[in-house]
């Protein structure tokens, strides 16, 4: 058999090997499926080393083999669980590539690696990560006809073993929602992703902005209204829609996380179009990098 050439294919073909099982034990597919190459995994283990990183992949002295460690200190188990995902994505696909092998950050997860070529490795091993843990066939059937809400992000989050993040940026990636999640920290939006749908409909951000005044993130853990969130009116997140928002308050980093879903059809301006004229001069004006 041919093995699979890309980070996505080698986790649809590990997700068809080990079948319907969740959460998937990752450890065990490393440890297991690692024995057919000459340079397996021998070991997956805690390290605490403090902050300094989430993960690595790194090759034992003299035998050539590798081994994964993870920092227990890391927060959840959803974390730790993704990030050995991670480096079984670094061994699968990279491994040949740095003899040194891998030590990884958030810093570098998130992609704020300063080198292009380092920050593509990292995103292909979220990518390998992202499809072993959650496969779209079953995170589409736990959705079935559902809307989203907090309660039933928390319950793929849990069946797959992931960080509410996790769950939330691969939702993202399949829906046919028009959603927006937002990382925000201190009170400035860090990054975010956009629904394809979403994109079509020109929805956009900026990294660096102020959280709107009247936003759940801007109110704080106080104004949690409850698994569905609530319905904002146009003028909070978007000038002319309303947006429902559901907000995460991650107290350790002073982070929220806010998951934004907007009415299916986008709703313009009737006037001229001011709205989307502003967005193209913002664009290009770059006042940040625009998500
Ligand atoms: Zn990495």
């Amino acid at each position: 058999m041919r093995e699979p050439t890309s980070p996505i294919a080698w986790a649809n073909f590990l997700v068809t090997v080990w079948g319907d099982r969740f959460p998937v034990d990752v450890r065990t597919i490393a440890l297991e499926y690692s024995k057919r190459f000459p340079d397996p995994i021998r070991d997956v283990k805690a390290a605490p080393v403090g902050q300094a990183f989430e993960g690595a992949l790194f090759p034992l002295p003299k035998s050539g083999e590798w081994a994964i460690l993870y920092n227990p200190e890391v927060d959840v188990l959803g974390r730790i669980n993704f990030t050995l995902g991670h480096e079984l994505g670094h061994y699968l696909n990279h491994r040949h590539l740095r003899a040194m092998g891998f030590q990884c950050s958030a810093q570098a997860v998130l992609g704020f690696d300063a080198d292009a070529a380092a920050r593509r490795l990292e995103k292909e091993a979220d990518e390998f990560a992202s499809y072993l843990l959650m496969p779209i066939t079953d995170y589409r059937a736990q959705i079935a006809d559902q809307i989203m809400t907090l309660d039933l992000l928390g319950h793929c989050a849990d069946r797959y073993r992931v960080s509410f993040t996790a769950a939330a940026l691969k939702w993202i990636q399949f829906t046919e929602e028009r959603a927006v999640l937002i990382y925000a920290r201190d009170g400035n939006v860090l990054w975010g992703r956009r629904s394809d749908a979403a994109k079509k409909s020109g929805v956009f951000f900026e990294t660096g902005m102020e959280l709107p005044g009247g936003s759940l993130a801007a109110l704080g853990p106080a104004a949690q209204p409850g698994p569905v969130g609530v319905e904002l009116g146009p003028g909070v997140w978007r000038r002319f829609e309303p947006v429902r928002e559901m907000t995460i308050f991650a107290d350790r980093y002073d982070a929220t996380i806010s998951l934004l879903i907007l009415p299916r059809k986008p709703v313009f301006n009737t006037g001229f179009g001011e709205e989307a004229v502003a967005d193209v001069l913002n664009r290009f004006v770059g006042r940040g990098l625009s998500f």
